[in-house]
């Protein structure tokens, strides 16, 4: 089932999710949703926040459903440790139409747990740590526009201020 992504305005973008506590056949639905949606909006990632539930819960494909063995869901996950600075033009499916140069790290090392409640240990370079840094992002309620200079937030805010006054946001 497609799912709406929320876009920026909504407040549960702005919320720091909480954990996944129960692993069962309803977050199995959530994630199978999750990715469904992902592929059609086309995306690498998906948070849960996006779609309108406030839980730590995130999707990546960077095969974009062209690769199974890339799917990775993600619950609860945890930055173990980071190395180095990559710095590329990035977006979000919650702020369409917009990109800027974002830094994030160049590796980094992530646990998490699978829809089946199982630790597991992801080893991540190049886009997949970017994509990693940006959905944990979102679940801690922060969007990529938080790590640009004040100024060009600004700029993007009052773009957006305008799409939603004309009814186009
Ligand atoms: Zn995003």
């Amino acid at each position: 089932m497609l799912l709406p992504i929320l876009k920026y305005g909504a407040i549960v973008l702005k919320t720091s999710s909480s954990p996944v506590d129960v692993f069962d056949g309803e977050l199995e639905k959530i994630a199978k949703n999750m990715i469904e949606t992902m592929y059609v909006a086309p995306g690498i990632g998906l948070a849960a926040p996006q779609i309108g539930l406030n839980i730590r819960l995130a999707t990546i494909d960077l095969s974009v459903g062209e690769d199974p063995s890339q799917v990775l869901v993600i619950c609860n996950p945890e930055i173990t440790s980071t190395e180095g600075e990559q710095k590329c033009d990035e977006g979000c499916l919650s702020i369409p139409e917009f990109s800027e140069v974002v830094a994030r790290p160049r590796k980094m090392i992530v646990r998490a747990l699978t829809l089946h409640g199982d630790e597991i240990t992801i080893n991540a370079e190049g886009i997949l740590a970017r994509c990693l840094s940006h959905e944990i992002d979102h679940l801690n309620g922060v969007l990529f526009i938080d790590h640009l200079s004040p100024l060009k937030r600004t700029l993007i805010r009052n773009k957006i201020k305008k799409l939603t006054k004309a009814g186009e946001w």
